[in-house]
């Protein structure tokens, strides 16, 4: 099979060679105008060697590169790397008895940049973030039939809000059709997730491991969790004995899905929800908490606005730090991918300086084994998290 080529200047080819999974307009030498949105092009260097396979799109990540080698990018190219991510979520015991709540690609950790697919309980919703996945749709929808078997019940596609507007794309089924909200479980806690009206694709699935820990910190404490949505540190901490959680959000249906979900789990007689904005709640704290989780939504999703995230992080973080009860431990995370971990660190550590107060960081933490970093574009690392305490 021939594709349209795409040659880069001479000189760019050095990050395609350290396999960095994207190339840039900028680093083009062919004229693009008329190569289609979504089309596969094969990359070549200056002299017209081959370098790679990819999506190409007209925005500035010009091609999100699928292959380094001369293949066929097909339905058994999506179903040899589909089988591959689903092998490894296997492998780490993602999928049992306990747990039916998964990522099952993870876009450039996987090596299929712009395609998210995650998994609840025999239904798997799949985002795409190129025009390229979206015209890939039955490839991949073929693939993931194949890798699950009997296993799936059905495939939403879920784009409207990452694609560009102008493709009018409506999310629907692509396979099967499933009620929502849908049943499932993460490490022994039943969820009822929805997939069309929750944000992304229904649930905070990179937080599992992060739950458990804080479950494990919970025993007989009295725990804050701010920024909850559906609930899943609560839910975690319930599981694991606390003896009192309260969970806070700004949306009246994020509180509404929590506390579904303690019922749903018969935790109700440990359990309290605040309809609050986090930040004044947090200035003005009047209980006494042993535990408190820090998640709010990316503060920054662009470079121009890390400054301003910077002092958002760092006005809760040092509400939380002066408020908490001596010996009392903090949970927080920062999802913003311009926010990187050592900035993050520091941001905390001067939250912390501003309060006079010791702290201690016992433990940092990142985002699930199901969202894994490749290696050649550490990029991909957007969870930071870190456990401290407080003197
Ligand atoms: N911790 C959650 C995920 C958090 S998503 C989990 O484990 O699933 C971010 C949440 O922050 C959303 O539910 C959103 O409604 C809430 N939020 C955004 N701004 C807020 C604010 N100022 N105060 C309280 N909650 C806020």
């Amino acid at each position: 099979m021939s594709y349209t080529i795409l040659q880069v200047r001479k000189g760019k080819e050095q990050s395609i060679f350290r396999k960095h999974p994207w190339i840039f307009s900028g680093a083009l030498f062919t004229d693009t105008k008329e190569i289609e949105d979504g089309e596969i092009v094969e990359v070549q260097d200056y002299k017209g060697r081959f370098l790679a396979l990819g999506h190409f799109q007209n925005a500035t990540i010009a091609v999100r590169i699928l292959s380094f080698d001369e293949e066929k990018i097909d339905k058994s190219f999506f179903q040899k790397k589909i089988r591959q991510a689903l092998d490894s979520r296997i492998k780490i015991g993602l999928l049992s008895t306990e747990n039916t709540i998964f990522r099952v690609c993870h876009g450039e950790g996987d090596g299929l940049p712009g395609l998210v697919i995650d998994f609840y309980n025999g239904v798997a919703v799949v985002q795409c973030h190129s025009i390229g996945m979206h015209r890939s749709l039955p490839e991949i929808s073929s693939a993931l039939q194949k890798a699950f078997g009997k296993d799936l019940i059905a495939i939403y596609s879920k784009s409207a809000d990452t694609l560009p507007k102008r493709l009018e794309t409506a999310d629907a089924y692509i396979f099967g059709t499933c009620e929502t909200p849908h049943e499932a479980l993460e490490n022994g806690v039943k969820y009822k997730i929805d997939w069309v009206l929750g944000q992304k694709t229904g649930f905070f699935i990179d937080q599992r491991d992060n739950r458990l820990l804080l479950g494990n910190y919970s025993k007989g404490k009295k725990v804050l969790n701010t920024f909850c949505y559906s609930g899943g540190f609560s839910l975690q901490a319930l599981l694991q004995g606390a003896k009192l959680v309260h969970s806070l959000d700004s949306s009246k249906k994020a509180i509404e899905m929590t506390e579904e979900h303690v019922s749903l789990n018969k935790f109700g007689k440990k359990h309290a929800s605040i309809t609050a904005d986090a930040m004044d709640y947090m200035k003005e704290l009047k209980e006494d908490y042993d535990i408190i989780v820090l998640d709010p939504p990316a503060f920054a999703k662009h470079r121009e606005k890390r400054h301003q995230a910077i002092q958002g992080y760092k006005r809760l973080n040092a509400h939380a730090i002066r408020q908490i009860k001596p010996g009392g431990i903090i949970f927080t995370f920062s999802c913003s991918q311009v926010v990187d971990k050592q900035l993050f660190t520091h941001t905390i550590i001067a939250a912390a300086i501003e309060t006079g107060r010791t702290v201690r960081i016992l433990a940092q933490l990142h985002q699930g084994p199901d969202h894994p970093i490749n290696a050649y574009h550490p990029e991909g690392e957007y969870l930071k998290g870190l456990v401290i305490q407080v003197d």
